[in-house]
């Protein structure tokens, strides 16, 4: 049986010019600085984000939890989303590691954060207070994109009260291609930002933290603490150049994917989608009589994989065809006949 897997664009497996690539790069150590494919991803992210400089990460929570610990210090606080990946999916290790306080609130229908509301939030100077330092903005959030306007609002707004900007860029590749701006356009209001190379891009690994030489100086040290210095991490990065240079346009066709996917879907009675949040690789349901967990159970037996936390999840991806998805439509649209049927 082939197996479907929607649950997550971070099950992508690298393609054959990746493997290519792996098995010819030329590297050396990583933690002395000298090797040369590792020091060439970080230039062209550099490049690609806008930024001086860039420090390649094993995984996104470390990238996002280096840019906490190198904004902020102990007794500081970061501002973000009630569920953003780096409060609520990153194991609170900016408590736990860098002894950094989250002042979580609920992101508005689009994924941003109100910014009246992060006003209310910042703790004046006093002993009583952790010191508010940074704010962590997300894009995409669940799929869907921060607008270019909202964008440079916080960015103003930031500058204004005296904190900094992370941004959690997962996923910003999508958002740019989808917006047809260039990654760069979308990172220039922030003051650093984390770009997956592991999620649609389809890296085995790896996540660029971009910002300032300083910053990455500082985070580089950071990095080895955490135990993140990796030696030969050239095999990685060679990787991680092809998914740059090579993936980023193709993320067009899981936009495309997944809005066949949520058009498909519209029409079954028994789910409720809201199409309006279907903006790049993710659609959401809801079945109408809260019995998720028997269509995604029933989705499992015939190898069709999605992720279900609030309702059900389904991520396109490099690794599924327009095919795979007329077969997930099929499946799901049987399941409903059968319930109207009576089996
Ligand atoms: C996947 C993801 C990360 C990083 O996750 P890792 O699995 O640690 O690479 C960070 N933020 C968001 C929004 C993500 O989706």
């Amino acid at each position: 049986m082939k197996i479907i897997d929607l649950r997550s664009d971070t099950v992508t497996r690298p393609t054959e010019a990746m493997r290519t690539a792996m098995a010819e790069a030329v590297v050396g150590d990583d933690v002395y600085g000298e090797d040369p494919t590792v020091n060439r991803l970080e230039a062209l992210g550099a490049e690609l984000t806008g930024k001086a400089a860039a420090l390649f990460c094993p995984t996104g929570t470390m990238a996002n939890l280096l840019a906490i610990m190198t904004h902020c210090g102990r007794g500081d606080e970061y501002i973000c989303g009630q569920d953003a990946h780096c409060y609520r999916l990153e194991g609170g290790g900016a408590a736990v590691l860098g002894s950094v306080q989250p002042q979580p609130l609920e992101f508005a229908e689009d994924g941003s954060l109100d910014l009246e509301r992060v006003a209310r939030l910042i703790k004046a100077d006093d002993v009583h207070c952790a010191r508010t330092r940074l704010l962590c903005l997300e894009n995409t959030q669940a799929g869907k994109i921060l607008s270019p306007a909202y964008l440079h609002q916080a960015g103003e707004f930031c500058r204004e009260r005296g904190i900094l900007l992370h941004l959690d860029g997962a996923r910003v590749a999508n958002a740019a291609i989808k917006l047809g701006l260039a990654i760069a356009e979308i990172t220039r209001q922030v003051d650093s930002v984390s770009l997956c190379l592991s999620k649609g891009l389809g890296a085995p690994a790896g996540t660029l933290l971009c910002r300032s030489r300083e910053f990455v100086t500082t985070s580089r040290r950071w990095r080895k603490v955490l135990g993140g210095g990796m030696r030969q991490a050239g095999i990685l990065a060679a990787a991680g150049i092809v998914a740059l240079t090579e993936e980023v346009v193709r993320l067009a066709v899981d936009h495309d994917n997944a809005r066949f996917l949520a058009e498909e879907m519209a029409v079954v009675g028994e789910i409720d989608i809201d199409q309006a949040t279907v903006q790049t690789n993710m659609v959401f349901l809801r079945v109408r009589d809260g019995r998720e967990g028997e269509l995604t159970a029933r989705l499992r037996e015939r190898g069709i994989l999605v992720a279900g936390r609030d309702g059900v999840r389904l991520v396109t991806h490099r690794d599924v065809t327009r095919e795979d998805l007329a077969v997930v439509v099929a499946a799901i649209k049987g399941f409903f006949r059968e319930k109207v049927a009576g089996r």
